[in-house]
């Protein structure tokens, strides 16, 4: 009797093991030992020879990722070294992420002693015939196919959660349980508690201050940070939505905060950073800094303090300074105007500014100029068209039902022009104006800073000219309005 003969020679059979751990399936990942025992009994039941053991965790690579899998590394270093004939693995997937990757492998095995790859549910594919080139692409090919469905799967399952208003889990929100939907109702009264101090204007860092100094802690139970106290003041959970990729949906959990208070928040959040306080420099007090000018010498004035006495309170003060307190002069410095009804009179002269829509004309970028000018023509004509309505009406050419309807439509025709011109109104100031705040309203809540250049968008000087001490009050102040020239950039 012949011996029988194994049909390939061993030398022909050296096995690496390969094992990756991944999440690119199932989501779920299977244990790299449990792969590799595996690969290893397969190996074992044919008599294969393993000359190397190699695995990989991937987890949390994405399959873009340029992240290097250091094992895979080293098994392709044995593989040019002409060490391994065949490669073990459990399933295609778990060798490759990328047909890119797959290619490199099949081109060494044109010049190396590798020749196939096998996973342990039988298939073989045979890198030295075209066949099993293809299989072994094609195979790649749906593992990718499939990945890419799961993924479309898990978003739709995502999206239709969100639709549903359902939370998506993660960790425990502050203010309900860890189901998400659950009042905690202790820290419900916190957050109540936090958006209530912030609307009324403490800053975000005082109420941070203050839960650590109560021994309030976070939802992860640690101290409070001003950025997580920001994020979660102005988180939309709160205010019982479910947003997802943009889009909200009303959510399942009950809400803690008003949406009245989220856009009070939100609108001071955004005051505060167009404050744009930067770090090392000094909050500006001073609205009119740069812009006032001396009636009498023409010299810059700034913001100067008159600190309190015995007999007089402090004042905020706009002055004329004689030096510059290094030897150099500056101005007369004999001229001072209280900051208080100074800033209220220009404030009010620019509010009125912006109330009238030719102003968009001064602000437009000298392009739009024509536009603009077309818009406003627009708008002054739909303005008479209203106006001539009620001389239509008190003249009885129309009823009262007719005036009624046709003033409603021309108030909606005049609304339109109006808003047609501030798109064309200064972006940079308006990006900072909510859409449905007029700059009136915005300037309540808005910082310095903002105002400052709203006021210098219209504003070229305001000039303070000397004044005879009188007994003349103007809005509860010892001022006279008349001593102030406000000259207009136009
Ligand atoms: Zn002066």
């Amino acid at each position: 009797m012949p011996t029988l003969l194994p049909e390939v020679p061993p030398t022909f059979l050296r096995t690496a093991l390969y094992a990756r751990l991944s999440q690119d399936r199932s989501g779920e990942c299977e244990n790299v030992t449990i792969q590799l025992a595996e690969c290893q009994s397969y190996a074992d039941a044919n008599s294969w020879p393993v000359v190397g053991t190699y695995s990989d965790n991937d987890i949390g690579a994405s399959k873009y990722s340029k992240k290097p899998r250091t094992d895979y590394n080293r098994l392709v270093a044995a593989i040019r070294a002409g060490r391994i004939n065949i490669i073990l693995i459990t399933e295609m997937p778990r060798l490759y992420r990328r047909l890119e990757e797959l290619l490199t492998l099949i081109r060494l095995a044109e010049t190396t002693a590798l020749r196939r790859i096998q996973t342990t549910d039988g298939i073989s594919y045979d890198l030295s015939t075209e066949e099993g080139v293809h299989a072994a692409i094609n195979a790649v090919n749906n593992a990718m196919l499939e990945a890419a469905r799961i993924s479309k799967r898990v978003k739709r399952k995502q999206k239709k959660n969100a639709e549903a208003g359902k939370n998506h889990g993660g960790r425990r929100p502050y203010g309900y349980e860890s189901d998400g939907k659950t009042l905690r109702e202790y820290e419900a009264a916190i957050i109540r508690e936090c958006a209530k101090r912030y609307i009324s204007g403490e800053t975000v860092s005082d109420i941070v201050c203050d839960l650590n100094a109560r021994g309030v802690p976070s939802a992860q139970g640690l101290k409070w940070r001003v950025e997580s106290l920001s994020r979660i003041l102005l988180k939309k959970r709160y205010i019982g939505i479910r947003e997802y990729n943009g889009v909200e949906y009303p959510a399942v959990w009950p809400a803690i905060l008003t949406r009245d208070q989220h856009e009070q928040m939100a609108a001071r959040r955004m005051a505060a950073a167009s404050r744009g306080t930067r770090k090392g420099k000094p909050a500006r007090k001073y609205l009119l800094t740069g812009l006032a000018y001396c009636g009498r010498c023409d010299a810059k004035m700034t913001g100067a303090g008159r600190t309190a006495e015995k007999d007089r309170a402090a004042q905020r003060r706009y002055r004329c300074h004689a030096g510059d307190g290094h030897g150099g002069t500056i101005g007369c410095g004999k001229l001072y105007r209280a900051a208080d009804p100074l800033e209220l009179l220009v404030t009010e002269a620019v509010l009125h500014v912006f109330d009238d829509p030719k102003v968009a004309v001064t602000l437009a970028p000298a392009n739009d100029e024509k536009t603009v000018r077309a818009l406003v023509e627009e708008f002054e004509r739909r303005k008479a068209k209203a106006k001539s309505l009620v001389a239509d009406y008190a003249n009885d050419l129309l009823t009262r039902e007719e005036f009624a309807q046709a003033k409603s439509i021309a108030a909606a025709a005049v609304d339109e022009a109006r808003e047609a011109l501030t798109e064309y109104q200064d972006a940079q100031t308006l990006a900072l104006v909510p859409a449905d705040q007029t700059i009136r309203e915005a300037w309540a809540t808005a910082g310095l800073a903002w105002r400052s250049a709203l006021v210098a968008l219209v504003v070229e000087r305001v000039i303070v000219h000397p004044a005879t001490s009188g007994r003349g009050m103007w809005r509860g102040y010892k001022f006279n309005p008349e001593y102030i020239e406000i000259r207009w950039k136009v």
